[in-house]
């Protein structure tokens, strides 16, 4: 596991990183408790903090509190306060503010071992919660849900940009060749959209949310473009070595000061003008959310289906 501790002895930070080494774990030590935290916020593949009470910079109580908050329900992030004899009331504050278990201070080597296996154990059991509640579970990529609290972690002061596609004439593909086979062309899509972009949601069915944080409609448009083609190569010889299909793309402005939901409904008019326009083609809208949308990419073939169909 990769493990931060925070502890103001150097001696006591030699010996827990050798004792923690030793068993393969990753350590990095830090006297500063402020300095820590910067730590936990910019990695987050750090898996446990061991801290202490006493500590420089910011309290250790605190840095509890910090790192408990930081985590949110979003990550698995372990919690081991080490604490003297002298520290029991604190102690049951640490716990309060977030710690997960206790260690007495300075720690014996197979305890401190033992508590890092029920870490690992809380830990992957946290990581499983966490993937079940926030990834949609055919596709891969983010449910609906998670798709919208992922983007009020974006601190946005300036404007960003959003797109929303759908598979064009999807049903006729389920009509076609079973619900099943509809699940693979999904799946498919949501993956090659997960390519190039960072953020993708399902929405629904076979309707997905894109999140370019920093972007600008321009490189929302070039990404929907770049997608649209990957789609339309895609080939399922498992199927019918015939089908292809087509996405047709929305995008538009998310600015500063409007909700998501208002900025995918921007989106969605200039979806809703992609389908209406003859689908595979990627609109971006322009003006209000009720605006008009202006075409930016020519279009191109509807779903065919060759030889025999
Ligand atoms: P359009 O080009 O206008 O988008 O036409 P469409 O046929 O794709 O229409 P629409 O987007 O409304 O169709 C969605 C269909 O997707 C309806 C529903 O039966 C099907 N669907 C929704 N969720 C799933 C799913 O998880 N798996 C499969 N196989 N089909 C689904
Ligand atoms: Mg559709
Ligand atoms: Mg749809």
């Amino acid at each position: 596991m990769n493990i931060v501790i925070v502890e103001p002895s150097r001696v006591v930070q030699k010996v827990l990183s050798q004792t923690l080494e030793d068993a393969t774990h990753t350590v990095i030590c830090y006297f500063d408790a402020s300095i820590a935290l910067e730590r936990l916020r910019a990695d987050d593949s750090v898996d446990v903090l061991i801290t202490s009470l006493q500590t420089e910079g910011m309290a250790g109580l605190e840095l509890v509190r910090a790192a408990r908050a930081l985590a949110g329900s979003r990550r698995a992030l372990y919690v081991l306060v080490m604490s003297s004899s002298g520290e029991r009331g604190t102690l049951i504050e640490a716990l309060d503010a977030g710690a997960d278990d206790f260690i007495g201070k300075p720690p014996a080597r197979e305890e401190l071992l033992a508590r890092l296996r029920v870490a690992d154990r809380v830990a992957a059991l946290q990581r499983d919660l966490i993937r079940l509640a926030t990834i949609d579970a055919m596709t891969g990529v983010l449910n609906r849900r998670a798709f919208f609290e992922t983007s009020a972690i974006y601190a946005r002061s300036h404007t960003d940009a959003v797109a929303i596609f759908d598979i064009d004439r999807f049903k006729q593909i389920n009509d076609t060749y079973g619900h099943a086979c509809g699940d693979t062309v999904i799946i498919a899509v949501a993956q090659a959209a997960a390519v190039r972009c960072p953020a993708v949601g399902r929405l629904g069915g076979e309707e997905f949310g894109m999140l370019l944080p920093g972007g600008s409609v321009k490189s929302a448009v070039d990404m929907c473009e770049a997608i649209r083609q990957d789609v339309a190569a895609l080939r399922f010889p498992q199927i019918d070595p015939a089908l292809s299909l087509t996405c047709s793309f929305g995008a538009g402005e998310w600015r500063a000061g409007e909700t998501l939901d208002e900025a995918l409904k921007r989106a969605d008019v200039a979806l809703y003008a992609a389908k209406s326009g003859g689908r595979n083609r990627v609109i971006a809208a322009t003006g209000a959310t009720n605006g008009g949308a202006v075409v930016v990419s020519a279009p191109g073939a509807q779903l065919r289906r060759r030889a025999g169909q």
